[in-house]
């Protein structure tokens, strides 16, 4: 959901513009008192504004703040504050480098836009403007009517009427006034989308925001950077289409998108990434390898594996495969649907029915294909009788699962909406719990590292004071499983973010996010409690006591979605993937036709020995062959020539270091069988 906020009456679901005015008065004192949030108090006298109150609490706070909140609520730095019963008012400011500060920023910037446009076009109409925050591509956008259409060539020029206002360093300004007034100024104007929008959202007075000496103002919440002076790294990104309301009978717009940091060098390194990541796109590279396809007329999210992009998922599939089998993890294949009530009973359909493929009935029975591979296990589990001698029962499968995703939602591989999970569910007495953790922290750890992502953040996420959310489990349940999680990290010496509040309301969690090679932060796999779903299925073990007793549940995933762990992966090496995962490890690559007979025989003793592996026998320049294969990236080139043949050897050619020396076939096949046995990144 793009974030809409200081556009009126999306901002707040529920709350209209009305209940946002409030000021906080009373008439019979002259004092101010007011409170920093965690900090000092004072006595001022009033009115006074909340960026000078702020400058008597914190006068560094006060220099950097973008816009503040009183008593909770977001307000421009210009926002007056009145005595209030002798009563404090608390004040915190809104600071850069914050979220809520990036917010105010970029819709800040998105209205320097609009100043800059209506300048430069007189009679432009205004749509709406918000920032955005979640969205990697751009971080503001401006949607427009102009006098005349506006190009790409455009941009520049309006950018640079956005500096010029900038420097100027003029003031944004609120005023409430009457709707009728407001809908009169928007009508002078001739802006009738913005006349319709105060006449549906506004209340009886409505707040409008001026940029001073510019001709700008538009009906908005904000709040605001206090003047433009604040606004020093944005730059506008590209133009595309819109409807008014993203309706397609109403009015075409233009709409304008751009970015704004807090400072000059991050723009700079974000847009020294974006270009880093628009080389690696996994849609593009996955197209010019043939590893992947979607194709929209079958159905959108749904990931087609090509025979390239099927290798190195098979590749990925037998590595976890193994160290399932190594860990003691039984492998195991469960149904791609079953009966509504196992939905039921697992509270999916209650909590997730929204992610759900609809029901399809047979022989009058209802039947929903599965948004998670949990409830499965568990039948697995439920199908006899459990001692404390079976446990733990350790569960692993690649289950694919369906998600009705809208198709907004959907990209590339990263969103999806079938994918394979690799998923694993431990079932284990409290007494056992520990270790298992401290090994899913060991197994995870140890698979990151495989696929060379050596900064991995881990982050602990707990229930915390936070009472607001409905928890499951008992409080001590929640102190055994939270320290069961934080011993697995810390017996591990590893360094992980405690966050408060952010658990499962079904139990802690333990996440896995790495940074890729060009600094991106991608969430992966999970280690979670469970205190719920052994409640719902009544799971049991007979204890030492012979009594029945309820086994703990963990979720475990390292991957997370193949789909998306291969996007990532496609982007974090580029396309270039190291010799075990390349679906061609070895191009054979003869200079001349005669060549043919003995790159043949090469290929297949490489074949025998168990490498993947294609010769070009086309009749082309060798130049051409080595520029193919390095195209696709692939590990080695053996280049075959006479000499070669005479004295039985192959010419290698490694495609970083390019040629690496002429040797025998046995010396190349031990070299490379070396580095896919270590999974090594490099080769040679
Ligand atoms: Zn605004
Ligand atoms: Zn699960």
């Amino acid at each position: 959901m793009e974030n809409l906020r200081g556009v009126p009456g999306f901002s707040f679901p529920g709350l209209s513009i009305y209940d946002y005015r409030f000021t906080i008065y009373a008439t019979d004192m002259s004092e101010v008192n007011v409170k920093l949030k965690g900090g000092a108090g004072a006595q001022i006298p009033g009115p006074v504004t909340v960026g000078e109150a702020l400058k008597r609490l914190d006068r560094d706070a006060a220099k950097q703040a973008l816009a503040a909140r009183v008593n909770g609520r977001e307000v421009d730095l210009a926002f007056s504050l009145n005595t209030q019963n002798g009563e404090a008012i608390q004040i915190e400011p809104v600071l850069p480098e914050t979220r809520e500060g990036l917010d105010v920023l970029r819709h800040s910037t998105a209205h320097l836009l609009a100043a800059a446009v209506l300048d430069l076009f007189p009679g432009t109409k205004l749509g709406i403007g918000p920032a955005l925050l979640d969205d990697p591509r751009y971080g503001f956008f401006y949607d427009v009517i102009t006098p005349r259409a506006l190009t790409e060539a455009d941009l520049p020029i309006i950018e640079k009427r956005m500096r010029d206002i900038a420097k100027r360093n003029l003031q944004y300004r609120r005023d409430e006034i009457p709707k009728s007034d407001a809908i009169r100024i928007f009508q002078e104007r001739d802006e009738p989308l913005k006349c319709a929008l105060i006449a549906d959202k506004g209340s009886d007075t409505v707040s409008v925001y001026y940029i001073d000496g510019s001709p700008f103002i538009d009906f908005c919440l904000g709040p605001h950077v206090p003047n433009t002076n604040k606004l020093r790294a944005f730059k506008l990104l590209s133009l595309a289409g819109a409807y008014w309301m993203g309706d397609a009978t109403q009015p075409q717009m233009q709409r304008i998108y751009g970015t704004a940091f807090f400072t000059p060098a991050e723009l700079e390194a974000w847009l020294k990434q974006r270009e880093e990541a628009e080389k690696r796109d996994h849609r593009r590279l996955g197209r010019e390898l043939d590893l992947f396809s979607i194709q929209e007329q079958y159905g959108q999210g749904l990931i087609f594996w090509h025979p390239k992009g099927g290798i190195i998922r098979q590749q990925m599939e037998d590595y976890l495969r193994e160290e399932l089998i190594k860990r003691n993890y039984s492998v195991v294949y469960t149904p791609h649907i079953a009966k509504r009530e196992l939905w039921q009973i697992s509270g999916h359909e209650e909590n997730y029915g929204d992610s759900m493929f609809a029901p399809t009935t047979i022989e009058e029975v209802e039947f929903r294909l599965k948004p998670m591979n949990c409830p499965m296990h568990i039948a697995i589990y439920k199908s006899q009788q459990r001692s404390y001698r079976d446990l733990p029962q350790r569960y692993g499968e690649m289950g694919t699962v369906y998600r009705a995703e809208l198709s907004g939602t959907l990209h590339g591989l990263m969103r999806v909406r079938g994918f394979t999970v690799d998923d694993a569910h431990l079932f284990c007495t409290p007494e056992q719990v520990r270790k298992e953790i401290d090994d899913c922290v060991d197994f995870a750890y140890q698979v990151l590292k495989t696929f060379v992502f050596d900064k991995i953040k881990f982050e602990l996420s707990v229930k915390g004071n936070d009472t607001s959310k409905k928890w499951l489990g008992a409080e001590e349940e929640w102190a055994v499983a939270e320290a069961a999680l934080a011993e697995g990290l810390d017996g591990r010496g590893i360094k992980y973010e405690r966050i408060e509040g952010e658990a499962a309301f079904y139990g802690p969690k333990i996440d896995f996010k790495i940074e890729d090679a060009i600094g991106r932060l991608w969430q992966l796999g999970t280690v979670q409690w469970d205190f719920n779903l052994p409640e719902r299925f009544e799971l049991e073990y007979i204890g030492e006591d012979n009594k029945p007793h309820r086994p703990v549940m963990v979720h475990r995933a390292l991957f997370g979605s193949i789909e998306r762990f291969f996007g990532v992966l496609i982007e974090h090496y580029a396309g270039a993937f190291p010799m075990w995962l390349a679906p061609v490890q070895v191009a054979v690559l003869p200079i001349t036709d005669r060549i043919n007979d003995y790159a043949e025989q090469v290929a297949s003793e490489l074949r025998a020995g168990g490498f993947r592996v294609e010769s070009n026998l086309r009749s082309e320049k060798i130049g051409a062959k080595i520029r193919d294969a390095q195209m696709q990236k692939v590990p080695f080139m053996l280049v075959l020539g006479d000499r070669e043949i005479e004295q039985n050897q192959v010419a290698v050619r490694e495609r970083l270091k390019g040629d690496i020396g002429v040797m025998s076939l046995a010396e190349f096949s031990n070299m490379a069988r070396k580095l896919v046995a270590e999974r090594a990144l490099v080769n040679s």
